[in-house]
């Protein structure tokens, strides 16, 4: 079988455990444990073709860089998340391409920016011309998505696992 290892990456208090846990058990929880950090392994069906996924959800207390670098690395496709209501974190996305890029030395990585929370339509921070014109600068496909709602959540982590099976 096909392993596909992504990574989640971004900002603290994002949504990417969140994301994660409703694409690997359809769980929603209001809080999870932010400084966790954990691999999960499902196996699914990509295109009527059995697969394993393997996804790395880091967690943003990982501060020391050797690990942080390494977890790159050992990643063939990435979910670049921000939340649609916070500024910062989608200022932190542009770091996180530059590093990608370094450390995959590929600039056609496998690579989604997704900008979480659009559930949160009254807190919206980040204007969608905005998360769209970064996304196009750096030629990847922009998705937003509520990990609350189920929305657009299975379609994140399937188009990273296209990307990475077309390389
Ligand atoms: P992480 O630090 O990036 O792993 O973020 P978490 O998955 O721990 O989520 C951080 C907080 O945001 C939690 O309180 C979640 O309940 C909340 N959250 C996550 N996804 C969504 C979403 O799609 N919509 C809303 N409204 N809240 C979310
Ligand atoms: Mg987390």
């Amino acid at each position: 079988k096909s392993l596909y290892k992504v990574a989640m990456v971004g900002s603290g208090d994002v949504g990417k455990s969140a994301l994660t846990l409703q694409f690997m058990y359809n769980e929603y929880e209001e809080e999870y444990e932010p400084t966790k950090a954990d691999i999960y392994r499902k196996t699914i069906q990509l295109d009527g073709e059995e697969v394993q996924i393997d996804i790395l959800d880091t967690a943003s207390q990982e501060v020391c860089a050797v690990i942080r670098d390494s977890y790159y690395r050992r990643s063939d496709g990435f979910l670049c998340v921000f939340s649609v209501t916070n500024e910062k974190s989608f200022q932190a996305t542009h770091e996180i391409r530059e590093l990608v890029l370094l450390l995959k030395n590929d600039d056609r990585v496998p690579f989604l920016l997704v900008g979480n929370k659009s559930d949160s339509k009254e807190e919206r921070k980040v204007p969608l011309s905005e998360c769209q014109a970064t996304a196009q600068k750096w030629g990847v496909t922009y998705v937003e998505t509520s990990a609350k709602l189920y929305q657009n959540v299975d379609r994140i982590f399937l188009d990273v696992m296209r990307q990475i099976r077309s390389k």
